[in-house]
Formats: C-alpha cells, sequence, structure tokens
C-alpha cells in the first residue's frame, strides 16, 4: 500500500493551495502558506510569473486533488475509470468515490486529524465496518455500513481521550456519530457541497479524457 511520503508543505507550495495534511499546523500561524510567511513555489525560479497552460491547469487540479486524498496516480486513476462506469457527472462519481473510501470517512468522523492518520490507523487495524476487522484504507463505504473501533482497541490511550474530543468536532450531514462508543454511520452518498471546498473537477475529466 504505496503512499507519497515526500515533504507535505512542498506541496501546498507548489499547488498554490492548502491541502491540510498536517492537522492542527494547518490552521495556525506555523502553516507555510500563510501570507505572512509569503508562500512562494519551490525552487530557485518560483518567484517568476508565467500564463499556465491548459493542460498545466488541468494537471495542477488532478494533482491537487490526489494529494488531499492521499491516492497514488495508478488507483486513482482506477477510481476515475470507475467514476466514468457510473451514472451521472464523471467528475462528482470521482468525488463521491473518493468521499467514501474508509481511511476518508474515518476522518471525517473526526476518529483522526488528517487523512494520513487515519490511512495509518485503518491500516493498524483499529477499525471495523459493519462489525468486520478492515485494513484496507481504499475500502469503498457503502450507505448504511457502521464504522466502528475495535474492541481491543478502545483501550488504548488515543481512542480513550478521543471520545471526549469527539464532541467539539463537528461532522458532515451525510455521516452520524456516536461518540460515546466511537461508532459512526454512513446515512447517505455525500453530495457535491459535501466534497472540499476549490475543486474544479470538470479540469480532472479534461485531463483524462485528452
Ligand atoms: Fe499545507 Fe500549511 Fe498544512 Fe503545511 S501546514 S501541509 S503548508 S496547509
Amino acid at each position: 500500500m504505496a503512499r507519497y511520503t515526500g515533504p507535505r508543505c512542498k506541496l501546498c507550495r507548489r499547488l498554490g493551495v492548502k491541502l491540510f495534511s498536517k492537522g492542527e499546523r494547518c490552521y495556525g500561524p506555523k502553516c507555510e502558506m500563510e501570507p505572512a510567511r509569503h508562500p512562494f513555489p519551490p525552487g530557485p525560479r518560483a518567484q517568476r510569473r508565467r500564463k499556465s497552460s491548459d493542460y498545466a491547469l488541468q494537471l495542477k487540479e488532478k494533482q491537487k486533488v490526489r494529494y488531499i486524498y492521499g491516492v497514488l496516480e495508478r488507483q486513482f486513476r482506477r477510481s476515475f475509470e470507475e467514476a466514468e462506469r457510473r451514472p451521472g457527472a464523471t467528475g462528482e462519481n470521482l468525488l463521491r468515490l473518493l468521499e467514501m473510501r474508509l481511511d476518508n470517512v474515518i476522518y471525517r468522523l473526526g476518529f483522526a486529524d488528517t487523512r494520513n492518520q487515519a490511512r495509518q490507523l485503518v491500516t493498524h487495524g483499529h477499525f471495523m465496518v459493519d462489525g468486520r476487522r478492515t485494513n484496507i484504507p481504499s475500502y469503498e463505504i457503502r450507505i448504511n455500513q457502521t464504522i466502528s473501533v475495535r474492541p481491543e482497541s478502545k483501550g488504548l490511550e488515543y481512542f480513550q481521550t478521543l471520545s471526549g474530543e469527539l464532541a467539539r468536532k463537528s461532522i458532515p450531514g451525510w455521516l452520524s456519530l456516536d461518540a460515546t462508543n466511537l461508532i459512526g454511520k454512513v446515512l447517505a452518498a455525500p453530495s457535491r457541497e459535501d466534497f472540499e471546498p476549490n475543486i474544479n473537477e470538470p479540469l480532472i475529466v479534461e485531463y483524462y479524457s485528452r
């Protein structure tokens, strides 16, 4: 299960957007994308202004979404092909597929501060889907399925403190959460307004349709 392990703030600077890969730090003054830190793309010629081609814009949008959800190219392309096969707009289908990944649902439920952390918790086998242990981050969650912390993992310090912290967090309307028992449920498929803001998914469709 490969994943990107390079510097994450550098990706934000290269793409010119916050990818929120570092939890709390992304919301504070230490974030490298804060105006006070004069963010500019990495590299010696990065401050030169250049007009981007259509291809560059499409590629950038595709990379941005890929990094937000922590998916490598081959898997991202597979998700795109699956999105094309499903009825409806391909771009929205793609984002819905990404939102319904187990690691993303864990993150949305507040069980982890970042999608990377959620991915790690999943691969370490701390979660069950409908009562069955599942350690595949890309597992596609379906409506009405429940996600819970394994009884063996509930005693860990991380999950002991999590229950209190969850009360402070807000979760999207397509999910429900029993914070005391650490059980989440998918009530509906996420719609367009539930996806990450500032994503221009038609550019991704154009990128793969060249
Ligand atoms: Fe990106 Fe800022 Fe988070 Fe670093 S701290 S990953 S620059 S959003």
